[in-house]
């Protein structure tokens, strides 16, 4: 039997959710389809930072000078596996073109310009759903273990000044005061005030689902496999599954590419897996995320547990994690906390991600009851709300909120 839908939303991470919450507050009738439980892929396992500060691009010029050391060593924060080199070299070629000074600094404004409403759209989003608990307002640190470290940041930290980011510059002795529980660190730390962040994100991504579907919208197990458009909408096929929808959402994270090309739309769309490892304890040593910069990662203290989570691999969707890059994150933690045991737990996940760091949201070229909405790289949560409220402005006919154009699937 044919499944019938307004609107039909691929994919149940974050930003899917957040499409669906918004679209059936507005009064549309909308069914969300996912094989995997909600917000159990990329939106549950990430650093948690609502991080409006992090409005540079991953490719920059300083990242494609040393992109050559840091590709072919892997334990580096930002590793390629050797054997996915082929298929990943066209998303490379168009990585160091983004990565030149030009396009960087383009790519950064855009980004700053989607930043803009992230922190008052997850507010909002948070006291709706019952979320307020979860969100932390102490800022975030990025940490500096020497000094050249810290003067190597400086132009950067004024670029993000120059973006409006707020930023301070603490020394040593500013960073112990904010963080006791850290080593001394020679190079100080950056502190972003305004930073919120997310003691639990799978929590969040619970309460976001739950919200969603007791304000009416649908929910579907599968997994689409096919995507046509027809006469009387976009059917949608897989096992078990046989729906058409007057609209559908492309929201399916690192696995958007194959279904946007069904709908006549090639992106360059790869992803950047990440890590965590995780060790419960009551309380997790910081108050904060703090980001050692050089090594990718965040200490996240997530509510009963320490989070120890990031760095980039470059290797496909297929692969098994790779045992040495979670001995990697380890070894990082301990560098700052030596005592720590054997991780209670590990994860990879798949970031969605563009070569220029920019999402991919707005119509379908080859019309509008196809629209795009990921690729959101390392700022998918952050920009969930402000992509659900781009979304529904397509939907509604309204001009969106945010400038656009950026991201358009048409732009490469
Ligand atoms: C280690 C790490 C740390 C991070 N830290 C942060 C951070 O601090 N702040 C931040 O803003 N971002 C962070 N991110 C990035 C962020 O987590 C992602 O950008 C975001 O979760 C992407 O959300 P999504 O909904 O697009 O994808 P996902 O959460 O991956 O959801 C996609 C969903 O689509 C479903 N799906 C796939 N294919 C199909 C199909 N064919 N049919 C139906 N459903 C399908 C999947 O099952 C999945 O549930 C981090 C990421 C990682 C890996």
């Amino acid at each position: 039997m044919v499944q019938t839908a307004e609107i039909a939303v691929i994919g149940a991470g974050v930003i899917g959710l957040s499409i669906a919450h918004c679209l059936a507050t507005e009064g549309r009738e909308v069914v969300v389809i996912d094989p995997a439980p909600p917000g159990s892929g990329a939106s549950y396992g990430n650093a948690g930072t609502i991080a409006d500060y992090a409005i540079q691009p991953v490719g920059s010029p300083d990242v494609l000078r040393s992109l050559p050391s840091l590709l072919f060593d892997r334990n580096s924060p930002l590793s390629i596996r050797q054997a996915a080199l082929p298929s990943l070299a066209p998303w490379l070629v168009r990585f160091a073109r983004q990565s030149l000074p030009g396009a960087a600094r383009r790519n950064a404004v855009a980004i700053a310009g989607l930043m803009a409403g992230a922190l008052p759209g997850w507010e909002e989003l948070a006291a709706k759903i019952g979320g307020e608990g979860l969100m932390q307002r102490k800022g975030c640190l990025y940490l500096y273990e020497t000094r050249a470290g810290a003067e190597a940041a400086r132009n950067d930290l004024a670029f993000r000044r120059d973006l409006g980011v707020s930023v301070e510059m603490l020394d040593e002795a500013e960073t112990a005061a904010m963080e006791p529980g850290l080593p001394v660190l020679q190079g100080g730390a950056a502190y972003f005030p305004k930073a919120v962040f997310m003691s639990d994100p799978g929590q969040m991504m619970g309460l976001l689902a739950k919200a969603a579907f007791a304000g009416g919208v649908g929910h579907i197990v599968a997994k689409v496999d096919r995507l046509e458009r027809q006469v009387s909408g976009v059917s949608l096929t897989g096992t078990g599954l046989n729906l058409t929808a007057r609209r559908v959402i492309i929201a399916a994270g690192a696995h958007s590419k194959d279904l946007a090309r069904q709908a006549g739309d090639r992106v360059p769309l790869d992803t950047e897996r990440g890590y965590h490892v995780e060790w419960d304890m009551e309380a997790p040593r910081l108050t904060r995320p703090c980001c050692p910069t050089s090594r990718g990662f965040y200490f996240c203290p997530m509510q009963g547990r320490l989070r120890v989570a990031g760095t980039v691999e470059l290797g496909g969707l297929t692969a098994p994690p790779a045992r040495h890059r979670i001995e990697k994150l380890i070894e990082g933690a301990r560098a700052f906390f030596p005592d720590l045991g054997q991780p209670d737990r590990d994860w990879m996940g798949f970031r969605p991600s563009m070569p220029d760091s920019l999402p991919v949201i707005g119509p379908s070229r080859g019309g509008a009851e196809i629209i795009h909405a990921y690729g959101h790289g390392h700022v998918g949560l952050t920009l969930a709300p402000v992509t659900a409220g781009m979304v529904a402005d397509l939907v509604a006919g309204r001009a969106p909120q945010a400038a656009i154009e950026a991201c358009l699937p048409t732009r490469f």
